[in-house]
């Protein structure tokens, strides 16, 4: 059997380990997850939402925000692609979808006044790099001028190495950009001609040296394994060239193949996919290379250098998780600009429509774009706690929940402890008298531990289940 040595933390990931861990399942960057949102929620209940909010606020004055805008817009459409974007190369299209989000940070606003604390900004896509310097300097003007944007804000942005030179991440860091985070996903030219997106190692090189040089705080590498033509071997060169590149953050997704769900994927062709051994090989490759290399496994296929702010918080175990995944910065209301965006505000969830036409109606009879969201129950915020302290620090303190939510952690989740035995026994978590501790092995399983807590996937397996036998 192989075994890949991970080390840091002290775990060893035999082939089956690493079997279960290339299985798709909920990020759990929200619980409970987007998928389970009603459409009953809408654009009255986003305002109430909010309403409560401008209350809590001349209370007691409420927590900074965190705001996400997001930017549909690529030039050339990627073959794995399952993000929510429109392919154009008509530069134009820039202009009148920032008078668009113009219209619903006014919205905002209108509700919140022009004062409230910013401590995260995060600009999504698509790719935001398709607006021009000016576009993006526009778009972080009017944000300015409407919220108070912090001092010590993380603002950060997602880049296309494609749409990007040294001259543009220069006018990034001009505009207060601290955080960047360039899509990298393979250096192996046939895969990325088989993916359908081209660019050279050198031009990525280029850029994460000109970002280190501008100090941006934290520099971030996204990759993928899985996709077309790769292999273990052409898979270990793109680890070895990242590693070297030594980007402070990577991000390491696996490519689920599912073109009846997202139409670009009709263009990957099944039978230039990687087998199941070759994924499960060029995922204990990037594990034992990244750590090796001197990364700390966050969580979720997440990597930093140790002297990363998100390692920093891992050790210290300040790490939180939200929309854009972890983060260093507490818990605090999200609120989603731009099409098919995600808000969190309170007890609630909501999206935006996801088509600009729907996006554009909302907004042209004054209305919130929300077409979807949820109001968390007492028992999704109880076990949201539960969830979110397993994926961050890796530790449910029972007492810590029993005094928040006043319940009795065995009484409340004797079916869950029950659940989670088989986990133990494969050394992936401990059930100790006072805690719930996942274990170095765990670590990498994190999200198998948080999904015995999601109700609504037990219901749903239940569910199956039922559906099987009758
Ligand atoms: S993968 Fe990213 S850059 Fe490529 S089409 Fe999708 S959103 Fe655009």
């Amino acid at each position: 059997m192989n075994m890949v040595t991970v080390p840091h933390p002290e775990a060893q990931l035999s082939d089956d380990l690493l079997r279960r861990l290339d299985v798709p399942g909920p990020r759990y960057t929200s619980y409970p997850t987007a998928d389970r949102f009603v459409e009953a929620f809408g654009a009255a209940e986003y305002r109430q939402a909010l309403r409560q909010r401008a209350q809590g606020a001349v209370v007691g004055g409420a927590p900074p925000l965190s705001l996400y805008v997001h930017i549909p817009f690529c030039e050339s459409l990627c073959y794995y692609c399952a993000c929510n974007k429109i392919i154009t190369k008509h530069k134009s299209r820039g202009a009148e979808y920032l008078e668009l989000l113009a219209q619903e940070v006014d919205l905002h606003t209108a509700m919140l006044g022009t004062h409230e604390p910013v401590s995260q900004l995060h600009l999504g896509g698509g790719s935001p790099t398709f607006l021009s310097d000016d576009e993006l300097a526009g778009l972080m003007d009017r944000l300015r001028r409407s919220f108070r944007v912090l001092p010590n804000a993380e603002i950060s942005i997602e880049v296309d190495p494609r749409t990007a030179s040294r001259e543009r991440l220069r006018a990034l860091a001009a505009m207060g950009f601290n955080r960047v985070s360039f899509g990298v996903q393979d250096f192996d030219a046939d895969v990325q001609a088989a993916v359908h997106r081209i660019q050279s190692y050198e031009s990525v090189r280029d850029l994460i040296a000109e970002a280190r040089a501008l100090r941006f705080e934290s520099i971030n590498a996204d990759l993928i394994y899985g996709l077309p033509r790769q292999t273990p071997e052409s898979f270990r060169r793109t680890i070895a060239q990242v590693a070297e590149l030594r980007p402070t953050r990577i991000a390491l997704y696996a490519y689920a193949h599912l073109p009846q769900r997202f139409k670009p994927q009709r263009r990957i062709h099944a039978e230039d996919l990687p087998s199941v051994e070759q994924r499960i090989r060029m995922l204990g490759d990037a594990l034992a290379g990244f750590l090796g290399n001197g990364y700390v496994y966050i969580g979720m296929d997440h990597f930093a250098l140790p002297g990363d702010a998100l390692a920093v918080a891992k050790r210290q175990g300040r790490l939180h998780r939200n929309f854009q995944g972890y983060t260093t910065q507490p818990d605090c209301d999200l609120i989603g600009l731009g099409v098919s965006s995600i808000g969190r505000v309170g007890a609630t969830y909501s999206q935006n429509a996801k088509t600009l036409d729907e996006y554009r109606d909302a907004l042209a009879v004054g209305e919130f774009p929300v077409v979807r969201g949820l109001a968390l129950t007492r028992d999704d915020l109880l076990r949201r706690a539960v969830i979110m302290a397993l994926m961050c620090q890796g530790r449910v303190e029972y007492e810590s929940i029993e005094v928040a939510y006043l319940v009795n952690m065995r009484e409340t989740f004797a079916a869950e402890f029950e659940r989670l035995r088989p986990l133990a026994e494969a050394g992936l978590v401990e059930i100790g008298e006072q805690a719930i501790q996942v274990t170095a092995t765990g670590w990498f399983f994190v999200r198998a531990i948080a999904m015995v807590f999601d109700r609504h996937l037990q219901a749903d397996r239940q569910r199956e289940r039922f559906s099987r036998i009758i």
